[in-house]
């Protein structure tokens, strides 16, 4: 009996909300980007802190204008300046720069392209709207707000946000240690020949390096070991000492020389799960003493996409991210038939594009075999095809999932 994709996610959810408390630690402000918030960041600070100037321009009070249009120039505000003993005189206007102080009597400031100077003072152009062109104190953030949640992906607009709040420390989760290897014996290291005729190159650690890299996890690459149980027995041990959790590619299917499965019955909880979806049929999910373990299916195609649907979730999730960015999916009709058979949910690989009438469809990327990559090459989306669904004619409606931004 087949595990439901919906039921293996819910299943991997539980267990990392429910076992796995991530630790926290304090990073500065700069080292912060894509680390996750432990705690909501409040604003120590109103910004701005005082009123201040949008514009280069002239300070007025609404009161003067109403007698005269012409007012004399009292002063210059510079940006940087204190005016707390500032004297401006009735009837009177002041310069003033962008970003300097507006004194509080003043009820607007009109920007130097909406007045002119003559030589008996400065002539008004235009109405004057009250309150135009004054940045007032605490619009950006009030003090003791909260700026930003617990559990959000620290991004270079908001670093830069906290930044204008003169934040220099955050609370946040530790990193996440991953672990990862790969298994068979027919895999080279990229980078140096083939080793013989029947060789290829261990692509799927370098895929789960990038993967894990883009994640802001802290990668403890253990290489590629041969098809022995012995040496992956101790790989596994090795690696669940060190690491929060464990991910490995190949070996979790039923060929003679899968052994990560004999492993880990001796060493830990795992469950061996053939899951409903199309690729990435085995998996495997559970525990190596306190480290949490997953196995990929060894196809490139599989391990990419078991780890886009199951891993990254699992990750979010341990990392303590809030999981309430929902997945951009959405119904748009097939511009190519595609094949499918009934008994999976299928994850194919497409591209949404505009028609030439304008409207968005979908197209397939080509052959969807989970040992052809080339599938993934120009894609943007997974096609999900419900378990239920045989094979689809052009012009029917399918849901389209984006990809998030761990393949873009
Ligand atoms: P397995 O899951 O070990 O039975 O492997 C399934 C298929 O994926 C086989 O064709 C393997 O040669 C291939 N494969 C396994 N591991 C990798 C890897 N690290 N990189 C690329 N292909 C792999
Ligand atoms: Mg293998």
């Amino acid at each position: 009996m087949l595990l439901t994709f919906e039921q293996a996610k819910k299943d991997i959810l539980e267990v990392a909300t429910n076992n796995h408390k991530p630790a926290i630690e304090k990073v500065a402000l700069f080292d912060a980007l894509d680390r996750i918030t432990a705690e909501p960041v409040i604003s120590p600070i109103n910004v701005p802190s005082f009123n201040n100037s949008a514009m280069d321009g002239y300070a007025v009070r609404l009161s003067d204008i109403n007698q005269s249009t012409l007012l004399p120039l009292a002063g210059v505000i510079y940006a940087g300046d204190d005016i707390s003993s500032l004297n401006w005189p009735k009837d009177s206007c002041l310069r003033i720069m962008t970003g300097a102080p507006v004194p509080n009597e003043a009820s607007a400031v009109v920007m130097q392209e909406d007045a002119e100077q003559t030589e008996s003072g400065i002539k008004f152009l235009k109405e004057i709207k009250p309150a135009s062109n004054i940045r007032y104190i605490g619009e950006d953030a009030k003090q003791g707000a909260v700026i930003v949640e617990k559990g959000t992906r620290l991004t270079i607009p908001t670093l830069s946000s906290l930044a204008t709040l003169g934040i220099a420390e955050l609370t946040v989760y530790r990193r996440l240690k991953v672990a990862i290897f790969s298994t068979g014996n027919e895999l080279t290291e990229i980078g140096t020949p083939l080793a013989n005729n029947s060789a290829i190159y261990d692509s799927n650690r370098f895929t789960l390096k990038l993967l894990l890299n883009k994640l802001n996890c802290e990668i403890i690459d253990l290489g590629i070991i041969v098809d022995n149980p012995s040496k992956i027995k101790q790989t596994l041990k090795t690696a669940s000492k060190q690491a929060d959790l464990v991910i490995s590619s190949g070996g979790v299917s039923v060929g003679d020389a899968d052994y990560t499965k004999m492993a880990l019955e001796e060493l830990g909880k795992v469950n061996f799960w053939k899951i409903a979806i199309k690729p990435g049929k085995p998996f495997a999910f559970g525990n190596i003493g306190s480290a949490l373990f997953c196995g990929l299916p060894g196809n490139p195609v599989s391990t990419l996409v078991t780890f886009y649907q199951l891993v990254q979730p699992l990750i979010l999730a341990l990392t303590g991210q809030n999981l309430t960015e929902a997945q951009l999916s959405l119904k748009v009709k097939t511009a190519t038939n595609l094949k499918k058979s009934i008994g999976r949910l299928d994850f194919q690989r497409g591209l949404l594009q505009i028609s030439t009438n304008g409207e968005l469809e979908v197209v397939s990327t080509g052959q969807q075999g989970s040992h052809l990559t080339q599938s993934f090459n120009h894609a943007n989306c997974f096609i999900l095809l419900e378990k239920d669904r045989g094979n689809v004619t052009k012009g029917e409606l399918v849901t389209v999932e984006l990809f998030n931004t761990l393949l873009k």
